[in-house]
């Protein structure tokens, strides 16, 4: 759809004078501020927010869709960290309640793959204190010597600081030595909301926002992808989300990017968009038998 015809559809939409000057600015390429975006949350009808992120959609990338083929590795639910939302986990001394997988568990998940046109494998799990660094990266040399062609993209920034702080590496080392045993791109997770009182609500103890942006600012600065995930739906508001998804604009902003790929861009997708899974204490399922929700 053109400009005019959005412009015209738009106007079709009972709405007010904030809400169209807001629409006039997307219109015309010209970012608009995180007061604005609060305004678009609060007071624009879903049909008019609907039309302007298709009109953006199109400007970037036309009428093309992308699709990933991949599966998951989840060498763990043991996990240090205790968030409130979190039925995922176990506890390091409920260890038997959840499951712990060694390499050769994992490699006959990439092997059961074998000849099916899968294109990546994604990695991410629990911070389980004895899966280190160097088991990890025995692990991505292996699926990589197996398979190749398949692109890793593997371990949230909680994971990953957590990894770094114990093996005594800094960010960009840590991340340097992952990246040469084969780790491509990192998922989104563990951003949850970046605001530090709704994180000291639901996740106190796992690495704060700064740090967080920080190992994707650092993955990126070695041309890694890496994505972003805002969890919704409990206990924040919509300034809480205007606020997180500015964080990540900005991040953006101070990311160097490549004039031949958004490689060194983060996006955003929404996730759980329900009632969050306060913390239950049954003992959980192997992700061999069950389809999980991917931790955060
Ligand atoms: S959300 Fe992630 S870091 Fe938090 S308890 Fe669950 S698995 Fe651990």
């Amino acid at each position: 759809m053109d400009k005019e015809a959005v412009a015209a559809a738009l106007g079709s939409i009972r709405t007010h004078a904030g809400l169209s000057a807001v629409a006039d600015k997307v219109l015309e390429g010209i970012r608009i501020s995180p007061e604005e975006g609060l305004m678009l949350y609060r007071e624009a009808p879903l049909a008019f927010v609907g039309m302007l992120a298709n009109h953006v959609r199109e400007r970037l990338h036309g009428d093309r869709t992308y699709f990933n083929r991949n599966f998951h590795i989840e060498p763990t639910n043991v996990c240090v960290f205790a968030c409130n939302f979190c039925s995922y986990s176990r506890l390091y001394a409920h260890r038997e309640e959840g499951w712990e997988l060694d390499i050769e568990n994992m490699l006959g998940i990439v092997r059961s793959y074998d000849g099916k046109p899968v294109t990546e494998v994604h990695i991410v799990g629990g911070v389980h204190p004895k899966m280190d660094i160097r088991f990890f990266a025995d692990l991505l040399r292996r699926i990589k010597a197996h398979r190749p062609d398949l692109h890793i993209k593997g371990f949230t920034a909680v994971e990953l600081d957590y990894m770094f702080r114990k093996a005594k590496m800094t960010r960009a080392e840590g991340l340097a030595f992952l990246k040469e045993a084969g780790l491509d791109s990192l998922p989104g997770g563990g951003a949850e909301i970046f605001d530090p009182e709704v994180r000291t609500r639901i996740c106190a103890d796992k690495v704060d926002a700064d740090g967080w942006l920080d190992i994707h600012a650092t993955a990126h600065g070695l041309g890694m992808h890496s994505n972003a995930t805002m969890l919704y739906g409990h206990v924040e508001t919509y300034a809480h989300r205007i606020d997180h998804m500015e964080r990540l604009r900005q991040l953006q902003d101070r990311t160097p990017s490549s004039p031949s790929s958004s490689a060194t861009r983060t996006t955003t997708c929404g996730t759980w968009p329900k009632p969050p899974c306060w913390r239950t204490t049954a003992p959980m399922p192997s992700p061999a038998s069950t389809s999980t929700t991917s931790p955060t």
